[in-house]
C-alpha cells in the first residue's frame, strides 16, 4: 500500500457528465473552489476542485493535478449554484461552470502607458506646453489623451517627454472598484413607493432568503424603489453586493446610467457586448468583493459573488430571460435559486408579472408589493381598438385610416408616435406569383425574410442569407417574386410616403447593432429628434420618452397566432408594455391597437386596462389543464440527419419512458419546425403535477437511452418555445 494521499475531484468547463478524479500532488494543499490546471489526454485544462477525499486511488494510480492556478477560487456558494443549476436543467455541470468561468478565462487588462509630471521644469514654457502641464496635473493620461485634453499636437507632448518634464509609466487599470456613495439621498418617494421600499428593506433586514414581487405599472417608479432597496442593502452590510438583472443589453444601459447617478460610481457591467479585458476586471472585482453593484444580462447570475445580498430581476416576465441555446435555463428562476443558496433577498419587478410569479404572490410565497399609480401627474394612456374588418387600410398597406388620422394630429401637436410591430425586416415572406413557391433557407423549414436595407433574404433561424434573386429559384420565372406582409422596414416606408415631412426612424435588432447605437437612438427619441419611431420589441421595453403620446400597434393579433402555452399572456404583456410607453410625463397618451379580433379576451382586457381580469381568466384555463403555474412542463427535442433513424430512436425513447404518478408524456411528434440545417426534429412534451420533481424524472429517463452518435438530444425544463 502506498502513502495515504488525497483525491481531488475536478470539474472541467465542458459538456462531460461528471467531475474527474486526480491525485493531489505532494506539497500542494488544495481546497474546494480552487482553479487548477489538470491533464486531460495530452492537454492541460482549467478546472475547478469540487471535492476532496482521502484515498489511495485504487489499482491504477491517478494522474496528479498539474498545479493550482494563480487565480481567485470560486466561492462555495457559486459552486453550489453551478451544480444546482445543472441538476435542475438536467445537463452537464461543466456547462454552467463554463459560464461561471467566462470572466476568469478572459485576458487580463493590458497595462497602459501614461505620462505624469516629474519635478523637472521645461527649458522654455510656451502656452501650449503650459496647457499640457496643466492637463497632466493630478491625473494620469496617455500621451494621446493628454494632447487631446490640452488641444495641442502630439509633438508638444513628445517634446516634454524628451526633456524629462513628463515621464512614462506603465499602469494596470485599478482592480479595485470605486465604492458606491451611500450618503447621496435618492428622490423623495411618494407614499406608495415609500411603503414598498420599507417592505423591501424589511425583507433585506431579515437577512435570509426572501422574495418580493414589485408590481406596478410602467412609470410607477419601480426602478427608484429597487435602487432605494439596493442602497439599504449596501448600507446595512459593508461587504454586501447587489445584482440587477435585465433582459436586454439596451435596457442595461439605461439602468447603468441611473445607478451611476444615484451612487456616484459606475456599477460593474456584464453582458456579451463587454470587451474581454473589462469582463475580467469585473469578474475579479466581484470575486474580491470590491465591486458591490453589478448590472447585467442573464449570465451575470453566474458571477463569483463574495457576499450577494440582493438580486433584482427587472422586467421579470420577459421571455428573453430564457436562454434557449447551449445551457438552457431561465434566469428569473435561477435568480430565485441563487438567492436561496446565498440567503439573499430577491426582488422581481414588472408591470405585467408572469403568471408563475403572480401565483407565488397570491399564495403568499412571495411578498407582493403593488405600486398604485404613475409617479406625479403622468396618466396611463387610453387604449382603443381599431377593428380592421370595419376600417381596413387600403390594399397592400398596413396603417388604417383611424391610426393615420391619430398620427397626423400627434405630428401637428409636435408630439411623437411609436409604431410597434414585432417583426424585423421588410416582409416576412417572399412568394413566387408564377409557381406559388414560398422561399425558404436550404434544408430548413423556415421562411426567408426580405430585408430591403441590405437587399437580402435572411433566415432568422439559421442566419442563412442571400441577395434577393430576380428569378424564382424554383421555377425560374423572371420578376415573379412578391413580398407578402409587413415588417418594420415596410411600415417605415409607408409612414414616409404618408408623412414625407416627418423625421422617421426604425429600431430593430437589424438597424441597431450594439449598445452604443441603441443608446444613441434612445437619446434622439428622448430629445424629440424623431417624430415617428417604428420599432420591434427592442424599443417597447423600459424606456422613458417624455414627448411620446401615441402608440400604434400595427398587428395586435400577431402573438396570438403561434398558439403556444403563453401566447395570450405574452401578447398581453408585450402590448401592455408597448402601450405603456405613451404619455409618461405630463401629456396624456393614447394607444391604438389594430386587430381583426376585437372581441378576443386579450384585446378586451387591454382596452379595459384590466390586468386582473385577464390574469384571472388565464389562470383558470391553466388550472383546468394542469399547465404552469399549476403544473410543470419539460420538452425533449431530438434531432438527426436521418428521418427513419430519428423516428426509430424516438419511438424507442417513448417505450422506455419511466412510469410515474402525476406525469404525462406526449409524443413523439414531428416538431412544428421539422427541419433545421438539414436535421429533422422530433419532440416530446412532458406534463407533471406541481409536486413532482420533474428534473429527477427527466434525468432518470435520459439515463435509460443511448442515442446514436448522429442524434442530438436536448432537454428543456419549463420550455418557452414549442417549435
Ligand atoms: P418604472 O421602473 O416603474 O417604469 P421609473 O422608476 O423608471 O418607473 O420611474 C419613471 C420616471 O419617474 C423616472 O423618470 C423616474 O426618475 C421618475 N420618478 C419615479 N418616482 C419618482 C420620485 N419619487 N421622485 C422623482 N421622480 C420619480
Amino acid at each position: 500500500m502506498g502513502v495515504m494521499s488525497r483525491i481531488a475531484s475536478v470539474l472541467l468547463p465542458m459538456p462531460l457528465p461528471e467531475a474527474f478524479d486526480y491525485a493531489e500532488p505532494e506539497g500542494l494543499e488544495l481546497a474546494i473552489g480552487d482553479q487548477v490546471a489538470a491533464p486531460l489526454g495530452p492537454r492541460l485544462l482549467r478546472g475547478v476542485v469540487v471535492g476532496l477525499r482521502e484515498g489511495a486511488g485504487g489499482n491504477r494510480p491517478l494522474k496528479p493535478v498539474d498545479r493550482r492556478l494563480d487565480e481567485p477560487p470560486l466561492p462555495a456558494n457559486t459552486l453550489e449554484f453551478v451544480q444546482w443549476a445543472a441538476r435542475y436543467s438536467v445537463d452537464a455541470p461543466g456547462l454552467p461552470l463554463a459560464i461561471a468561468l467566462r470572466g476568469a478565462r478572459a485576458p487580463k487588462p493590458r497595462p497602459v502607458r501614461v505620462a505624469s509630471l516629474t519635478a523637472a521644469q521645461p527649458a522654455r514654457v510656451t502656452p501650449a506646453r503650459a496647457r499640457v502641464m496643466e492637463a497632466a496635473t493630478g491625473q494620469a493620461l496617455t500621451p494621446a489623451e493628454l494632447a487631446r485634453a490640452a488641444g495641442v499636437s502630439a509633438g508638444v507632448v513628445k517634446g516634454l517627454i524628451d526633456e524629462g518634464v513628463l515621464e512614462i509609466r506603465e499602469v494596470v487599470a485599478d482592480a479595485r472598484w470605486p465604492e458606491p456613495d451611500l450618503t447621496q439621498p435618492g428622490p423623495t418617494l411618494n407614499a406608495s413607493q415609500a411603503a414598498a421600499a420599507a417592505q423591501l428593506n424589511q425583507l433585506i433586514d431579515q437577512r435570509g432568503f426572501q422574495v418580493g414581487l414589485l408590481d406596478g405599472v410602467t412609470g410607477s417608479g419601480k426602478t427608484e424603489v429597487y435602487l432605494e432597496a439596493a442602497a439599504h442593502a449596501l448600507a446595512a452590510d459593508s461587504t454586501a453586493q447587489v445584482l440587477i438583472l435585465l433582459p436586454e443589453i439596451a435596457l442595461t444601459q439605461a439602468v447603468i446610467g441611473r445607478v451611476a447617478a444615484r451612487f456616484g460610481a459606475a456599477p460593474g457591467e456584464w453582458h456579451s457586448d463587454v470587451a474581454p479585458p473589462a469582463r475580467r476586471r469585473v469578474w475579479e472585482a466581484v470575486a474580491a468583493g470590491s465591486c458591490r453593484i453589478v448590472v447585467g444580462a442573464r449570465s451575470a447570475l453566474f458571477l463569483p459573488f463574495a457576499n450577494l445580498k440582493l438580486v433584482v430581476v427587472d422586467e421579470e416576465h420577459d421571455g428573453s430571460f430564457k436562454q434557449e441555446e447551449g445551457f438552457i435555463y431561465h434566469a428569473r428562476d435561477l435568480a430565485v435559486a441563487r438567492g436561496k443558496i446565498e440567503q439573499a433577498a430577491v426582488v422581481l419587478a414588472s408591470a405585467t408579472p408572469s403568471l408563475e410569479t403572480l401565483r407565488n404572490a397570491e399564495t403568499g410565497r412571495y411578498r407582493w408589493l403593488r405600486l398604485s399609480a404613475r409617479h406625479g401627474t403622468a396618466q396611463l394612456p387610453t387604449i382603443d381598438l381599431v377593428n380592421l374588418r370595419e376600417t381596413p387600410p387600403p390594399s397592400n398597406t398596413w396603417l388604417s385610416p383611424p391610426l393615420v388620422a391619430a398620427m397626423r394630429e400627434t405630428l401637428e401637436r409636435g408630439e411623437q408616435t411609436l409604431l410597434f410591430l414585432n417583426r424585423r425586416g421588410y416582409a416576412p415572406l417572399v412568394l413566387c406569383r408564377a409557381c406559388g413557391e414560398r422561399l425558404c433557407a436550404p434544408d430548413t423549414e423556415s421562411w426567408l425574410v426580405e430585408h430591403r436595407y441590405s437587399g437580402r433574404l435572411v433566415c432568422h433561424l439559421t442566419g442563412f442569407s442571400m441577395p434577393k434573386p430576380d428569378r424564382c429559384p424554383h421555377c425560374g420565372a423572371k420578376d415573379s417574386l412578391v413580398s407578402i406582409g409587413p415588417g418594420v422596414e415596410r411600415v417605415e416606408e409607408e409612414a414616409r410616403s404618408i408623412f414625407p415631412e416627418a423625421r422617421i426612424a426604425v429600431f430593430s435588432s437589424d438597424t441597431v447593432f450594439d449598445a452604443r447605437e441603441a443608446r444613441r437612438l434612445v437619446e434622439a427619441m428622448a430629445q424629440g429628434e424623431i417624430d415617428i419611431l417604428v420599432a420591434t420589441q427592442a424599443a417597447a421595453k423600459g424606456h422613458n420618452f417624455p414627448k411620446l403620446t401615441l402608440v400604434g400597434v400595427v398587428d395586435a393579433d400577431l402573438g396570438l397566432r403561434g398558439g403556444d402555452l403563453r401566447a395570450a399572456e405574452r401578447t398581453f404583456q408585450l402590448l401592455a408594455q408597448a402601450t405603456g410607453r405613451a404619455g409618461r410625463r405630463d401629456r396624456p397618451g393614447r394607444a391604438l391597437l389594430q386587430t381583426y379580433a376585437p372581441e378576443h379576451p386579450v384585446m378586451q382586457a387591454l382596452k379595459a386596462q384590466d390586468r386582473d381580469a385577464f390574469v384571472a381568466a388565464e389562470m383558470e384555463e391553466r388550472q383546468l389543464a394542469g399547465l404552469p403555474p399549476f403544473g410543470r412542463l419539460a420538452a425533449v427535442i431530438a434531432s438527426g440527419p436521418d428521418a427513419a433513424q430519428l423516428e426509430d430512436f424516438t419511438r424507442e425513447m417513448a417505450r422506455v419512458a419511466p412510469n410515474a404518478e402525476g406525469v404525462d408524456v406526449f409524443g413523439p411528434a414531428d416538431a412544428p419546425l421539422g427541419l433545421v440545417r438539414g436535421r429533422r426534429r422530433r419532440r416530446f412534451l412532458v406534463r407533471a403535477d406541481r409536486g413532482v420533481d420533474l428534473s429527477a424524472y427527466m434525468a432518470a429517463w435520459r439515463a435509460r437511452v443511448r442515442p446514436p452518435s448522429a442524434i442530438r438530444l436536448s432537454i428543456d425544463i419549463d420550455p418557452y418555445s414549442f417549435l
